[in-house]
């Protein structure tokens, strides 16, 4: 998107709203207005445009009217005050309000359109995070915290720490992340039971509220923002610095999937696993299926086995793969060891069938990178992602298991994607931030990660999103959606339950003219 610059930029030169209008034209008929005091450049050539406009999701197109591509964060500070006070041209007559939308994108990872702007600025992070200044990553002089420009993207921060034998503590399975954009949801992952969401992995933040005041905040200082835009869906301020909490690196994973075809044992040792957090626990643990009407990747296991583990899968139409890690370095080999043999004697897997690789730690981070780098290769990453993501309660898994997996995926014709299956516990999660989970100890993640292409269309697999989430309603499983988009504001108001009042009232306080993220269709 930054590449194009030199072709695309367009300076605004609109001095005052009585000024020839020369600008950018919205979906909504509206044109936005920069006046050139604001020394401001925006692309609005179609490149940037069209790239603004899609996501990961490829189901949604939202045109914004331009690109602002800041080379500061007091670009973002005058641009986002200027819409806060400013005017808008709807053709005829200036009007005092709604100036134009603005939205942050970092690495445009949604799935339906929550970093678009129809009509509005969007703001590239990556920009800023080229333009960070000494550097995008900083790494106190202690090794105790990294000061990162959001728009980074979480595998930088790893490169940059690893160099110094530091690490940040949990980590989203897919690493081409913006921090921001992880930030603004949760940021979940198998560490996650350990240490919590990347949202409780934060000392503070610097910030650029709606009103387009530049404030740092922590848990001490203007804790409100703080806290609601830790999870906030972009709606209060526009993250600029992150200052994220760092451990000690280790250099190697002894990284194992181990297959069950019984879930209740499978879920028994789930949990069991999860309430060690001591050094004789896991440090990564998710959960996947491998289910026969699905498509069943062998990659992991050694080529001698590849063959027995799909007969598995077809003797039973399901199993249930356990996925965990222990990351090691020379002084930690031996209790690693004793971990993993531990598991291979205790756990109630299919006999045989546990399988171990030994990785170094930033390939086992960055793995998924190998699995886009496959799909990329076979024109299956860039097609619409009807993802479903949510938490389940564990009082009621065997339900949703039952219910949802048995009733309705297994008794699809084809699934398409990989479904997540692990649970994680809530007291590493703080609940004065905005993030929703359920009100359990022990709640579950569900990725329901489908791709549409070949012979599936997307909204079949929408229309089984649908049923799904019709199944826990009328089984009352108190499910809560992750990286969810609702269209109704009943919707929201009931995802977040008695956060709602506090989630409105910061917006008023931090975003009063409702300037912020409109693609996430909460306040529009
Ligand atoms: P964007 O899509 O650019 O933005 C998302 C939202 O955040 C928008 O509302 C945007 O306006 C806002 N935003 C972005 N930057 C800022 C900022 N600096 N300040 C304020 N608001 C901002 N999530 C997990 O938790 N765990 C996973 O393991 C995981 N794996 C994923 C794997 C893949 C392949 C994909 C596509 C997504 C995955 N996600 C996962 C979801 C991901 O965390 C979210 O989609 C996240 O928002 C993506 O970051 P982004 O930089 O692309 O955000």
């Amino acid at each position: 998107m930054t590449t194009n610059l030199g072709l695309s930029i367009i300076t605004l030169i609109t001095l005052f709203i009585s000024l020839t209008p020369t600008l950018t034209k919205s979906e909504e008929g509206i044109d936005v207005f920069l006046p050139i005091t604001l020394n401001l450049t925006v692309l609005t050539d179609p490149f940037s445009i069209s790239a603004a406009s899609h996501d990961f999701g490829n189901i949604t197109d939202e045109s914004p009217g331009a690109v602002l591509c800041p080379s500061s964060p007091t670009e973002v500070a005058r641009l986002l005050g200027f819409a806060n006070g400013g005017f808008s041209y709807n053709g005829v007559s200036t009007i005092p309000e709604p100036t134009f939308k603005v939205a942050a994108r970092g690495q445009g990872h949604s799935l339906r359109g929550q970093a678009s702007a129809p009509g509005g600025i969007v703001v590239n992070m990556t920009c800023l995070a080229m333009a960070a200044k000494p550097a995008a990553v900083v790494i106190s002089a202690d090794g105790t915290y990294a000061d990162v420009a959001a728009g980074t993207m979480w595998v930088d921060v790893l490169k940059a720490a690893v160099e110094r034998g530091v690490s940040p503590v949990t980590w989203t399975d897919y690493l081409y992340l913006s921090v921001g954009g992880t930030l603004s949801n949760a940021g979940i992952g198998g560490q996650t039971f350990r240490h919590g969401p990347q949202i409780s992995n934060v000392h503070e933040l610097d910030v650029i509220t709606g009103k387009g005041e530049m404030m740092s905040c922590s848990p001490k200082l203007n804790p409100e923002l703080f806290y609601g835009v830790l999870g906030g869906l972009g709606q209060f301020g526009i993250i600029t610095r992150a200052r994220i909490a760092l451990g000690h690196a280790p250099t190697r994973v002894k990284w194992s999937r181990i297959l069950y075809s019984d879930f209740s044992a499978f879920k028994r040792d789930q949990e069991r696993l999860i309430s060690m957090t001591n050094d004789l626990g896991v440090d990564f643990l998710e959960g996947q299926l491998m289910m026969s009407n699905g498509i069943v990747d062998t990659s992991f296991f050694p080529l001698s086995d590849q063959t027995r583990v799909a007969s598995l899968v077809n003797d039973h139409r399901i199993i249930y793969v356990l996925e965990v890690a222990k990351c090691y370095d020379s002084k930690t080999l031996p209790i690693t060891d004793l971990v993993m043999d531990m598991l291979s004697r205790t756990l109630g897997f299919a006999p045989g069938f546990m399988f171990i690789q030994d990785v170094p730690y930033f390939d086992f981070l960055n793995r998924v990178r190998n699995e886009e780098e496959k799909l990329r290769s076979l024109g299956l990453w860039e097609v619409p992602h009807p993802w479903l993501n949510i938490f389940v309660p564990k009082s009621r898994i065997l339900d949703f298991h039952d219910g949802v997996i048995h009733g309705l995926l297994l008794n699809q014709t084809a699934t398409a994607g990989v479904t997540l299956f692990y649970p994680t516990n809530r007291n590493k999660w703080n609940n004065r931030m905005s993030t929703m989970s359920p009100d359990e100890d022990v709640f579950y993640v569900i990725g329901l990660l489908q791709s549409a292409g070949g012979s599936q269309n997307w909204q079949e697999l929408e229309n089984l999103n649908d049923k799904i989430i019709q199944f826990c309603e009328n089984s009352g499983i108190k499910i809560k959606e992750y990286l969810m988009h609702y269209t109704r504001k009943e919707d929201w108001i009931k995802h977040f339950g008695p956060k709602w009042d506090d989630f409105l009232r910061r917006k008023i306080m931090f975003d009063p003219k409702r300037l912020l993220s409109p693609g996430q269709d909460i306040f529009n």
